[in-house]
């Protein structure tokens, strides 16, 4: 299949766009991509969406900039300045309006590792186990999420971007941390790569041999967005020998596969390309955020987590949606959030309960909501830490104040105590 992209400038081409889309409809999408990455691909408007029913299909959702994700004020200035044809302020405009959206969430930028006085800027190391890499070329993805927390990246704020050339420094420095076993390809998506780029990034790694370092991760999208990389893309057969090459190097090779609703699990192109990535030997974790108007619902997660297992994929995490961006739009509440978490764990067997969350990824760590209850006439909600930078606190319940309208940590309060265990 030919990869074909289309942008803000080009998706007015799109076929279904032309046929069911209408001019107000597209007018709003240009609007609201003036602040956020838009970027969608033929598989996924040919393969994924239900055009008939587009303002509420889940996968437009995904992937078309809405309307409401700008504040009303936003839309208003924007629309105005568009009309206007005023470029310098559109600019300016654009420029406030994205820096009032909280572009640096839970403080990414103090995790930069260093050796020897140089800064990995295309690292991060919060958790001993686990560093994660955004090689210099993966920070783009086949198609955009419109609620991805890392959008400032691909909105040209290049100041923002985390990428790493060199490949060298990152291998000094796990070397030099015994604690770090787990390394994790990220971006953007490292697997928008060609098979020859990527294996310039991994080969160096397995040719160091390091010894304390156990698990290579790809963090990806590739499978929903994407999944002819595994199949019929020119490199795709080399892809699939480059992981056998890192499982017969005696590493556990993980996918960390993003799927938002059970649809992307749906078409033959996936079905095949999992079973592909899975007989090289590797092993696909799945995980997200849960999202109102994408996935705010116990069924759709229930017959994820089931659909993911019948194809023997492992679901791992559930998210909740960072506070930067369009979080107004998308967040779910923490209690209605773990409500359906709750609700659709019920419905699962236990192959599908290795899932955890709904976790929050804040500054202190990976805070899981544990659930709502009662203790001596007092409401409360039980939080636990599913990773912390101090790694005493994982595993500890610890309580806030019950909030039905909290949607991150930083809205709680803490409950019986005066600070939270990682203040
Ligand atoms: C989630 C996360 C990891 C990986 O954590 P695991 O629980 O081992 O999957 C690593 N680094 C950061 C910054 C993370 O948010």
């Amino acid at each position: 299949m030919e990869y074909r992209a289309y942008n803000i400038k080009s998706f007015k081409k799109i076929p279904q766009i032309q046929k069911y889309v209408s001019p107000k409809d597209i007018e709003d999408i240009e609007i609201a991509a003036l602040v956020f990455p838009f970027k969608v691909n033929n598989y996924v408007v040919d393969k994924l969406i239900d055009w008939e029913n587009y303002r509420d299909d889940p996968i437009f959702r995904l992937v078309f900039p809405h309307k409401d994700m700008l504040l009303p004020e936003h839309y208003e200035r924007l629309k105005k300045l568009k009309e206007k044809g005023d470029e310098a302020e559109l600019k300016k405009a654009i420029y406030e309006i994205r820096m009032s959206l909280n572009p640096h969430p839970a403080d990414q930028k103090s995790n930069i590792p260093e050796i020897d006085g140089k800064k990995l800027e295309g690292s991060q190391h919060k958790y001993k186990e686990t560093i994660l890499f955004f090689p210099k070329q993966g920070q783009t993805c086949h198609a955009y999420c419109s609620f991805c927390f890392r959008w400032p990246q691909f909105t040209g704020m290049n100041e923002l971007k985390f990428a790493m050339k060199e490949v060298d420094l990152l291998i000094e420095y796990i070397k030099a941390h015994p604690t770090i076993t787990d390394l994790i390809f990220t971006g953007g998506d490292p697997l928008i790569m060609s098979t020859k780029l990527l294996r310039s990034y991994v080969e160096p790694i397995l040719k160091a041999d390091i010894p304390h370092l156990k698990n290579i991760r790809f963090g990806t999208k590739t499978l929903g967005f994407w999944p002819y990389r595994f199949t019929e893309d020119s490199d795709a057969e080399d892809l699939l020998r480059l992981f056998e090459e890192i499982v017969e190097s005696g590493y556990h090779l993980a996918f960390m596969a993003h799927f938002n609703h059970p649809k992307e699990l749906q078409t033959d192109e996936v079905k095949e390309a999992v079973k592909r990535i899975l007989k090289t030997g590797a092993i696909i974790r799945t995980q997200a955020p849960i999202l109102k108007h994408i996935n705010d619902s116990a069924e759709v997660w229930a017959r994820m987590w089931k659909e993911q297992v019948a194809m023997n994929m492992i679901p791992y995490y559930m998210f909740i949606a960072r506070d930067t961006g369009a979080q107004h739009y998308f967040g779910v509440p923490l209690v209605r959030a773990w409500k359906i978490f709750k609700e659709a764990i019920s419905q699962v067997s236990g192959l599908a309960r290795t899932v955890r969350g709904p976790s929050m990824s804040a500054s202190p760590g990976k805070v899981a909501i544990s659930g709502v209850t009662e203790i001596e006439g007092k409401k409360v909600i039980a939080l636990t830490m599913l990773q912390a930078k101090n790694p005493e606190l994982v595993d500890i319940p610890f309580f806030a104040e019950y909030d039905e309208e909290a949607q991150w940590i930083t809205d709680l309060k803490p409950a019986f105590a005066k600070k939270f265990i990682f203040d």
